[in-house]
């Protein structure tokens, strides 16, 4: 079975909390545990956690300092964990406690025809370019745009190889598989919904507890 990290160590600005977002109670949980439930759910037992300063890891998760950027904070997570049967990592942000299990074994699943294999959801706002002025300068062809979530799973070597670069590459990336995609590796869509939403802002923190208080 995959080894997953959790990326739990940003400090959620934008959400204005007096916590660190991923350990924000919702639904009577701290955040992370709804996606670590998701992970046990899906039978991945091995789980290392990229943590906020002050934060200690959930009981049964190795913990880790968390990095400045996302990418450090996967960064550190994977070289603190073991080696899993099959060669996979799964990437999971904690601010996303809406994912469903089944969603983890689908990217890993397909990782037998991609190096990478990431939850994304169909765009369903039509999406435009604009200037710093405003003026719009291009419309997108719909159906060909993904928004991207997590999971994202990747085969062990291939993430490291991606991840060993330098830190002003890390802070660029704003998600794992773009860094595979630099690399050369070839990375696959898995079709999820838009319901495995990320939590930003406290809109997106009512919408999540009003989802999640169901599943108590
Ligand atoms: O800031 P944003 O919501 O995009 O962060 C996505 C995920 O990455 C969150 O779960 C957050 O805790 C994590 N993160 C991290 N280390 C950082 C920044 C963000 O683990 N330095």
């Amino acid at each position: 079975m995959a080894v997953a990290l959790l990326v739990a160590a940003g400090s959620g600005e934008r959400l204005g909390a007096s916590r660190p977002k991923a350990f924000v109670v919702l639904a009577g949980r701290p955040m992370l545990e709804w996606s670590l439930a998701a992970l046990r759910a899906a039978g991945i037992d091995d789980v290392v956690v990229a943590l906020p300063p002050g934060e200690r890891a959930p009981e049964g998760c190795l913990g880790v300092a968390g990095g400045v950027t996302r990418s450090a904070s996967v960064r550190a997570a994977l070289a603190a964990a073991p080696a899993a049967r099959d060669g996979a990592v799964v990437v999971h942000d904690a601010a996303r406690p809406l994912v469903e299990p089944e969603l983890f074994a689908r990217t890993i699943e397909a990782l037998a025809e991609a190096d990478a294999a990431i939850a994304a959801a169909r765009v369903t706002d039509t999406i435009k370019l604009a200037g710093p002025d405003r003026r719009v300068t291009a419309t997108l062809d719909r159906s060909t745009l993904w928004a991207i979530q997590t999971p994202q799973a990747f085969r062990r070597a291939v993430l490291e190889a991606a991840l060993d670069v330098g830190d002003e590459v890390l802070a660029a990336a704003t998600d794992d598989a773009w860094l595979v995609e630099r690399a050369g590796g070839t990375v696959r869509v898995v079709e999820s919904s838009p319901a495995n939403l990320k939590v930003t802002t406290p809109h997106d923190l009512q919408i999540a507890e009003l989802l999640l208080r169901d599943r108590c």
